[in-house]
């Protein structure tokens, strides 16, 4: 096991210990998962607890990291999640979100943008089209579809309720990714359309389990997630490359 995830292991012990003073410590499983947003799942079976963190926050400081095994024990035991767990948490998710459009935006600056849903190997229009289609009986109004005008790699893509927008990663804009890989991102922004961020007791929930639910009716469901656990990687480092150009 390296060293990271022995660390953050240690995090959800403390946290379930702290939360649960009377009972026994119960068998803990850290897996980094490429979900392609920013969420997290955690689940007992068996009297052992299952926590999958997004990919995205695998570089996340080891305070973010702390936080969030504290919300996610908090969750599962039905406990109060305190606020300023909280508070650290989505002060780390918000600068990782605001770090990321900067570098795009640094990028793009200067140069011509030429950003349009017809990208060098996929159509994006077109990809709508079929996933409305199949999955939504049509039932989806087109928002205006867009390649990201920078290979961002930490969000493949991105749903802009106020502007009508799906933003979709120009690194999967690529032979070597399968169309499906990019059916199964554009299909999670349509589901923010079908599935508007729901308000409960003052917090945002923005995967509710029935969008997480409909998630995994997309038919290449497991051949995309691992395409993208696989590749993720991959991205990242020729972004980074790029970036040193
Ligand atoms: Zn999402």
């Amino acid at each position: 096991m390296n060293e990271k995830i022995t660390q953050i292991k240690k995090f959800y012990e403390e946290a379930f210990q702290s939360l649960e003073k009377s009972k026994p410590l119960p068998y803990i499983e850290i897996r980094f998962y490429p979900y392609v947003g920013i969420n997290h799942t955690i689940r007992v079976r068996d009297g052992k607890i299952f926590v999958r963190i997004a990919e995205l926050c695998r570089d996340m400081p080891s305070v973010g990291q702390k936080a969030l095994a504290h919300i996610l024990i908090a969750k599962l035991l039905r406990k109060k999640v305190s606020s300023k767990a909280r508070e650290i948490y989505s002060g780390f998710i918000k600068t990782e979100e605001i770090r990321d459009r900067a570098l795009e935006n640094k990028r793009s600056r200067g140069r011509k943008i030429i950003s349009s849903a017809k990208g060098e190997v996929y159509d994006l229009d077109e990809i709508f089209d079929d996933i409305n289609e199949v999955y939504f009986r049509d039932a989806i109004a087109k928002p205006v579809l867009s390649w990201s005008t920078g290979k961002t790699y930490r969000i493949l893509g991105h749903h802009d309720s106020t502007h009508q927008t799906i933003i979709i990663s120009k690194s999967l804009d690529d032979r070597k990714v399968p169309r499906y890989v990019v059916e199964y991102v554009v299909f999670h922004e349509m589901l923010h359309i079908f599935h508007p961020v729901e308000i409960r007791n003052g917090r945002r929930i923005v995967h509710s389990p029935q969008f997480k639910r409909n998630e995994r009716t997309f038919e290449y469901i497991e051949e995309a997630e691992s395409w993208i656990e696989k590749n993720v990687r991959n991205l990242k480092r020729k972004v980074l490359k790029q970036k040193k150009k």
